[in-house]
């Protein structure tokens, strides 16, 4: 069986390396010629819109997936025509717009932050009036890693933004003093089938995703049954195939959703060494009509994301039960490199072994300070 995948990146890389035990073969379309996935599976070079590459591309495919969520949904829908495509292109057009994808949380019940729409200046007076402060102004499309964003502390900062206002479609939400991030990795398959992976705390620095303890420590269960419930609804009224990704903030003991994604998640990569079953095979079990594996987590573990360099091998590897993942891009500042997973049995011995890893680490962008709080709370 040959399954396409659209996009090309570290995502997709992993994904090829959870399916060849399963017998699987993959052919990717991505436009960088760089794409990771070029190590490890045949690779198209083209445009996601360029209708006579896709028409080429699906040639024998079994069915097509992807694993970036700014595919182009006519391209999906393109792909519909001739193969089966999961997720559904439904997920795609509701979680690429920040108003769509807020819009879905309140009709299925699911606690959000308040947000308006604003499409120009005089919107954003009205909006600002009824959001208050302080408030984040985000575009609607196409932000990732914190960019398209402003936060808006004080009324000078909402004078200066007027001043140069941007031009995208946008939304205004009111700031959550949150106590922490919180994501879950949700999978449904073809037959139905759901499961849900444990929460995950997530730190991030500059946008970025920095670090992800599995399970999230000191989790209330009422806290785990709401994002589980949550994540199910999304699942069901999307008659959802595959890996989705919740994030959520929690604060004063309730969980706002903050966004999803269609695919498989940065903050699940902790699943390949933590869990019984990886996001990435269980994605693809989905997808392929298989039972789906355990999302039970095996000890407790701390991904930390490498970003635009990398630390000697050996010193990784030198710490027990430490796992270094390098994804073959050329390293550039802000860029995701690699990530290291590192397990332990008890936080305490989780605690012990992030102890062990090199200078490297112990800047303070991988925020190893907060598994120190967590572990001396624990004790
Ligand atoms: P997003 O692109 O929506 O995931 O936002 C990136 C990061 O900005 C989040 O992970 C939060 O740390 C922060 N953030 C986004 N929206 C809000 C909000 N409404 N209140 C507080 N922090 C936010």
């Amino acid at each position: 069986m040959t399954i396409g995948i659209l996009g090309g990146g570290q995502l997709g890389y992993m994904l090829a390396l959870a399916g060849y035990p399963l017998g699987m073969h993959f052919r990717f379309l991505d436009p960088s010629p760089q794409a990771p996935v070029g190590r490890v599976a045949p690779r198209v070079t083209a445009e996601y819109n360029d209708h006579e590459a896709l028409g080429k591309f699906v040639h024998g495919l079994a069915l097509v997936t992807y694993e970036f969520e700014n595919v182009p949904v006519q391209a999906a829908r393109f792909l519909q025509k001739r193969v089966a495509v999961y997720p559904p292109p439904e997920a795609l057009e509701a979680s690429q717009d920040r108003l769509n994808e807020k819009t879905l949380f309140q009709e299925l019940d699911i606690a959000t932050t308040q947000f308006v729409p604003v499409n120009s200046p005089a919107e954003f007076e009205d909006a600002f009036h009824q959001i208050g402060l302080p408030a984040v102004l985000k575009t609607r499309r196409m932000g990732y890693d914190g960019k398209g964003q402003w936060l808006l502390r004080t009324p000078e900062d909402a004078a200066e933004l007027k001043s140069a206002f941007p031009h995208d479609a946008l939304i205004l939400e009111k700031f959550v003093p949150f106590q922490r991030e919180l994501s879950i990795l949700a999978v449904r398959s073809r037959t139905g089938e759901t499961a849900f992976y444990p929460l995950v705390e997530n730190h991030h620095r500059g946008g970025i995703l920095r670090l992800s303890l599995a399970p999230a420590p000191h989790l209330d269960p009422g806290i785990h049954r709401l994002a589980k419930e949550a994540a199910g609804r999304v699942l069901e009224a999307l008659k959802y195939v595959g890996v989705l990704a919740i994030e959520f903030f929690e604060w004063d003991g309730r969980l706002l959703a903050n966004e999803m994604a269609p695919r498989v998640h940065n903050s699940g990569h902790w699943t390949i060494e933590g869990a019984v079953t990886s996001q990435f095979e269980n994605h693809l079990r989905a997808v392929s009509g298989l039972p789906l594996g355990s999302t039970d987590a095996v000890g407790h573990s701390a991904m930390l994301n490498l970003i635009g360099e990398l630390p000697e091998p050996a010193d990784v590897l030198g710490v027990r039960d430490a796992h270094l993942h390098l994804y073959g891009k050329a390293l550039r500042a802000g860029r995701k490199v690699g990530h290291v997973t590192v397990r332990g049995a008890t936080e305490e011995q989780l605690a012990q072994r992030l102890s062990e890893l090199p200078a490297f680490f112990r800047r303070p962008e991988f925020c190893l300070e907060a598994t120190r709080r967590s572990s001396s709370t624990a004790l």
